[in-house]
């Protein structure tokens, strides 16, 4: 069975040593001094190993059953999501107002990173609740507030997302769930929705459905959706739950992975719901929701790479296949271990500089919604929503990437189940799909994200980008060569391919379009690579100032010399590739596929 190692030292190493959190502005960073932070990863490291880790292959081979009606969890998930609703994590970054502990959001997702490597299926019953109660914290009226968020902070009531029906999931303005108003405040929804997360369970007294709905006589298409909150059970003044309300459970589908998170067909007939934001608003009100849920997806694709690699090390450390072409290792020993072999070391490594790179990358991009939360920071606002579809899209799609590596390093044992490695590929599947499929989060960056506020947010990161090398240059000879070089350049590929999409794309959108998977997978590229320069910039103070760990300081320089070596130069094909434009993407007539 697959263990699972929280890795504090590593979140401790970007929370403080790179991202200096405690010696922020950003109201409330000033408690998270490095003995404090340290004490909770700890205690959110104990229940992951040993409560949720266990639980992972037990959900994924038992998965959820529905018998007349009910979904039943596996074996063990209540009792496990009862110990960590009393531990408090569920509203670990909610306010305290409605029982929360109002940490930042830095910290929730560092502790989310955990839970979700330790068992993403469980974790995503608190994620979807997490979300619902975002959006209902950022739209619904103080009654609203008063009556659903304190029971779904502490997850006695979990939530849901309900967007996709069977002929729409992307294309969401041609949904066709009714919200009929009651002329008394209320709304009765009918229709049907598809692949709802955590859509039906046992573990909690009700369930907070977040659902999209039409009301009749609308604007047509997606300027006519509205958001309702329609519980499971009627819920009276008092908070009393009160009768069942008009949702039922159609079937839970069977599927590639997070087989013990329950997928439901929801089926609302006359449900009475309730308006939560405005009349024909509803994406708005959603996008809270998602943007949040895009986050916590980018985080499920390193999350479940981290798991995977922890495993595909201890493995290639233990099997023995073949000789060191250099000279036995092993000498006493039939074979060497897997580990001494150049392509053995080669997946390893583009892992971990991967895993790492992308858990400095969910830091930072946390500290950003915590500046623009906590402060009002309208540019940190505008950067972490550039950056939101290339969190989502790239590391999952590399996170998935990652998970087959470790797959590999097994050879057939990672193919057959024994092992547990092949159900991180299948988990891992799902984050690039949902939350807006990576095709479609690609479109967002490069048709909506690029542009927006006048191209800010992108000449903002371009500038961040050089002033750091600017700011760092001539100090070390090693680390201008290593770090700052290779950073350079892959920016350079970026403002080219910008640039490209700027002057060829307004004259034909299939060029740019031709090149968004390009351009999502080129700009987290960079990303890493800042994130690898910041960490190694780290790395060497440490180092330069004297450490008690340095064998800890300079894997990370190595880490980081491999990833601005063998993997950032990758950003020069994703420029070639897009300015290549689409002739030879869209040259084929559709019925010569
Ligand atoms: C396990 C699971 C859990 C889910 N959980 C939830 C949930 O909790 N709540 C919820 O509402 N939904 C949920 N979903 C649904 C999920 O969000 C959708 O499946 C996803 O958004 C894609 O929609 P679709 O399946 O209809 O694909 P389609 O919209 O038909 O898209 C098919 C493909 O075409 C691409 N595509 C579509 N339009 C364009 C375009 N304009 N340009 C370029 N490419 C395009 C997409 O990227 C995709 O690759 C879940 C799905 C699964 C499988």
């Amino acid at each position: 069975m697959p263990t699972y190692t929280a890795p504090i030292k590593d979140l401790q190493f970007v929370l403080h040593d790179v991202l200096n959190i405690s010696g922020s502005d950003i109201p409330g960073y000033e408690d998270l001094e490095a003995d404090f932070t340290a004490a909770i990863l700890k205690e959110a490291g104990k229940i992951s190993s040993e409560v949720l880790a266990p639980l992972n292959v037990v959900g994924d081979t038992e998965g959820c059953r529905l018998e007349n009606g009910v979904v039943y969890t596996p074996t063990g998930f209540k009792a496990a999501f009862e110990q960590v609703k009393d531990g408090h994590w569920t509203g670990l970054d909610m306010p305290e107002e409605f029982g929360g502990q109002n940490m930042p959001a830095v910290i929730g997702s560092a502790v989310g990173e955990m839970f979700s490597g330790a068992n993403q299926a469980f974790t995503m019953y608190q994620g979807l609740t997490h979300g619902a109660a975002s959006a209902i914290l950022a739209h619904g009226t103080d009654e609203q507030k008063a009556k659903w968020l304190p029971k779904m902070v502490s997850c006695e009531w979990t939530g849901t997302m309900n967007l996709t029906e069977p002929h729409c999931g992307t294309d969401l303005g041609l949904m066709r769930t009714k919200a009929e108003p009651q002329g008394d405040g209320t709304y009765k929804i009918s229709g049907q929705k598809i692949f709802i997360s955590a859509g039906d369970h046992d573990m909690a007294d009700n369930i907070v459905h977040l659902v999209l709905a039409k009301i009749p006589g609308g604007p047509e298409g997606i300027k006519g959706v509205s958001l309702f909150i329609v519980p499971k059970f009627k819920v009276d003044e008092d908070g009393n739950i009160g009768a069942r309300n008009g949702v039922s459970v159609g079937n839970i589908e069977k599927k590639m992975g997070i087989h013990g998170n329950s997928t439901c067909v929801l089926n609302y007939d006359e449900a009475e719901g309730y308006l939560l934001g405005e009349e024909h608003k509803g994406m708005r009100a959603m996008f809270t929701m998602m943007n949040e849920a895009r986050l916590g997806v980018g985080m499920q694709g390193l999350s479940q790479a981290a798991a995977a690699y922890e495993n595909a090390v201890a493995y290639a450390k233990d099997r023995l296949q073949g000789r060191d072409v250099t000279g036995a290792k092993n000498p006493d020993g039939p074979a060497d271990p897997l580990i001494v072999h150049p392509d053995i070391r080669r997946s390893l490594m583009d892992q971990k500089s991967f895993i790492e790179g992308a858990r400095a990358f969910i830091l930072w991009g946390a500290t950003m919604i915590d500046a623009a939360h906590r402060k009002g920071d309208k540019d940190a606002d505008g950067l972490v929503s550039l950056l939101t579809p290339v969190i989502k899209g790239f590391l999952t799609d590399e996170g998935y990437d990652m998970t087959v590596k470790a797959q590999q390093v097994y050879g057939g044992h990672g193919y057959i189940e024994e092992h547990g490695m092949s159900q991180f590929t299948r988990d891992a599947r799902i984050a690039m799909i949902y939350e807006g499929a990576n095709g479609v989060q690609a479109l967002d960056l490069v048709g909506r994200k690029l542009a927006q506020d006048g191209g800010k947010h992108v000449m903002a990161f371009f500038e961040l980008v050089k002033s750091f090398a600017k700011e760092n240059a001539g100090q070390n000879e090693a680390f201008d060569r290593d770090f700052l070089a290779p950073l350079k350049a892959a920016s350079k590929d970026l403002q080219a391919a910008g640039m490209y999409f700027m002057q060829s794309g307004m004259k034909n959108p299939n060029d740019a379009l031709s090149g968004s998977n390009d351009f999502m997978h080129l700009f987290g590229h960079v990303c890493l690579g800042l994130m690898w320069a910041q960490m190694a910039r780290a790395a060497q103070a440490a180092l330069d100032t004297g450490t008690s760990d340095v064998a800890f300081y300079e894997t990370k320089l190595m880490t980081g010399r491999y990833y601005m070596a063998r993997r950032l130069p990758i950003t020069a094909t994703h420029l070639a590739r897009i300015q290549s434009g689409s002739d030879t993407v869209m040259g084929l007539d559709a019925a010569n596929f």
